[in-house]
């Protein structure tokens, strides 16, 4: 029986012999049909024959099952061979092999008859599909007779070699359906590992083991296109080696690309192979590059998603590796998919981070203008009202100058006010200036301020209470910002709330380790829209009658801020008409 000389490799990464409709074939040549040994083998991607199943000799079981050998001897041998339909038998006075290159033979003594059975002889029935490819070989061996067979048992055997196709043509399926699932697997695993990252070297470099593992290559390069479409992208290798491709291959391979992505398919590289794609020249241009970084073959294989293709995936086999499968081809443009979703969520990353980037840049230069013109203007202010002050102590002066005197001491303090909450507003905003946090009495705070206030609320007539134990209630931070904080929820109380209204103002300390600040009044009210801007710069109310009031909308803006850099939260309750009620959450000390 010809078959592998026991030096051929073993096993491989496919799942190995043992399947149980071969070995219960080749068990009924056997047992029903009278045969010392069958085998039967399948043909790999490799070209390489695998023996499945052995049956009716444990020596023979041993020495074959699971062997390997190329098919090209084989097909020589039965190019000699007669043709008895689905069988073909050599005899051993055709055939070629020596004895050392038998990887089983009988050890019989072939009877003294003219159609005496040979050790030597070879029978084998070749396994074909709908399309008359090769899949397997079905080989019979040892006669119990001793004699070739006659057409009887031959048609017995054809039988049993039509069975055998069969369960050949099944047992590929089942196998390219469990490659299939495993590289699918593969792919999933690698979306999996990628879609945290942030960058595509750090995508690739997870990725890299899986796909060269699960595609079974020597490794892999990605190019990626431009996002404006422009340009030639980047080539990034998952090894951290450069691969440097010559600019005409990038761009036959980013054409080659797109093209492909419409079409929703992958394409191999490869000596012998039609170039599809590429005209003759292109496709040997890439043939003699691959020749120059010792690659045999390549599969191509587009990025994208949606209709956009973004790049492209290289996985390459050394010279003289097998080829590639349409199961691996399948799966490599899910992986495709994959990485190019993935790309995406990189990109749209990266433009956020930009985004980011450039409006905290311009919040900096906001903030140092702010800081710098305040600085600027705060000089020449306090030499106007130092002048002012001056000019207004003359005596005799005319009344209508002593009036506009007055009015523009009044403007210029004003301006004064703006000027010193702008520098306050940067400097709480300025992040190369923590907070200088200790611990600070809130309740302290609060009776100050309520008492500087109490001239203007008894002016108009507002109550305003404070709700605060005898005890400290000590906050972690920095006194003269808190101090602001109160004082300005405490004056817009009183500004917005309409003669004889009442305030309320509330310290204590929380369950849970922090202090609140409550700052209540009955005044105009706060429309939800306008809550939603409270506390950005600048804003004044949609409310006429808020408007009224003198004031700059930074007062609020430096409350949040302070709050914050304090570690702590504001948050406002208010109806139009009825009320405000702002809470303040600070740590405690
Ligand atoms: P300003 O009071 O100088 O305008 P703020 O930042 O302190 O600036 O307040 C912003 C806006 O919020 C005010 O113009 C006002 O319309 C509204 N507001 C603040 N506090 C109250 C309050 N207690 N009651 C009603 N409206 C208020």
């Amino acid at each position: 029986m010809p078959s592998p000389p026991p030096a051929a490799a073993r096993g491989g990464a496919r799942p190995g012999p043992g399947d149980d409709a071969l070995q219960l074939i080749a068990e009924g040549i056997t047992a029903i049909a009278g045969w010392g040994v069958a085998a039967i083998s399948v043909v790999r991607d490799d070209g390489q024959m695998q023996v499945m199943a052995v049956a009716g000799n444990e020596d023979a079981r041993r020495q074959l099952e699971g062997s390997r050998t190329p098919i090209e001897g084989l097909l020589a041998e039965l190019e000699k061979a007669d043709d008895w339909g689905l069988l073909k038998f050599v005899p051993h006075e055709r055939l070629d092999l020596g004895e050392g290159e038998w990887g089983w033979v009988p050890d019989i003594e072939p009877l003294d008859v003219p159609d005496a059975w040979h050790p030597m002889d070879l029978l084998v029935a070749p396994l074909r599909d709908h399309d008359g490819t090769l899949r397997g070989t079905l080989s019979i061996d040892l006669p119990a007779d001793g004699r070739r067979p006659g057409p009887d048992q031959r048609r017995v055997l054809e039988t049993y070699a039509e069975q055998a196709a069969r369960a050949v043509l099944t047992a590929l399926e089942r196998e390219e359906l469990a490659a299939q699932v495993r590289l699918a697997d593969t792919a999933r695993r690698i979306v999996r590992q990628a879609s945290g990252q942030r960058s595509l070297e750090h995508i690739l470099e997870t990725s890299r083991p899986a796909l060269v593992e699960g595609f079974r290559a020597l490794g892999m390069w990605i190019q990626t296109f431009d996002e404006d479409g422009l340009g030639k992208g980047s080539v990034y290798s998952a090894d951290g080696t450069t691969v440097v491709l010559p600019d005409e291959l990038v761009s036959i391979a980013e054409n080659a690309a797109r093209d492909l992505w419409t079409d929703q398919q992958v394409t191999v590289v490869a000596e012998g192979r039609s170039f599809g794609l590429l005209t003759e020249q292109q496709g040997q241009q890439i043939i003699d590059f691959l020749a120059s970084i010792g690659v045999g073959s390549i599969l191509f294989v587009p990025l994208g998603a949606g209709h956009e293709c973004l790049g492209n995936l290289v996985l390459t086999r050394p010279v003289h590796a097998p080829g590639w499968t349409e199961t691996e081809a399948a799966a490599a443009l899910d992986v495709g998919r994959d990485l190019g979703g993935a790309i995406l969520n990189v990109r749209a990353y990266e433009r956020e981070h930009r985004l980011v980037k450039q409006l905290q840049e311009l919040d900096t230069y906001r903030t140092q203008l702010i800081a710098t013109l305040s600085h600027e203007l705060k000089n020449p202010l306090t030499s106007v009202l130092g002048h002012l002050e001056i000019l207004e102590s003359v005596d005799g002066l005319p009344g209508p100058v002593r009036t506009s005197l007055s009015a523009m001491e009044r403007g210029a303090r004003r301006l004064g006010r703006v000027v010193d909450d702008l520098l306050l507003l940067a400097q709480v905003g300025d992040p190369d200036h923590p907070v200088a946090a200790r611990p600070v009495d809130l309740r302290t705070i609060v009776e100050d301020v309520v008492e500087l206030t109490a001239v203007e609320a008894e002016r108009r007539h507002l109550s305003v209470a404070v709700l605060a134990g005898a005890d400290q209630v000590l906050a972690n931070g920095d006194a003269t910002e808190l101090d602001r904080v109160v004082s300005n929820l405490v004056s817009n109380a009183l500004k917005y709330t309409p003669e004889g209204g009442h305030i309320s103002v509330s310290v204590t300390s929380t369950d849970d380790g922090q202090v609140e600040l409550v700052c209540s009044d009955e005044g105009l009210g706060i429309s939800p829209e306008d809550q939603e801007q409270l506390f950005t710069e600048f804003f004044r109310s949609s409310n006429p009658a808020a408007v009224s009031q003198p004031g700059t909308g930074l007062g609020l803006a430096i409350v949040s801020r302070i709050v914050q850099r304090h570690g702590g939260r504001i948050v406002v309750e208010s109806e139009l008409g009825k009320g405000s009620t702002f809470r303040v959450f600070l740590p405690s000390a």
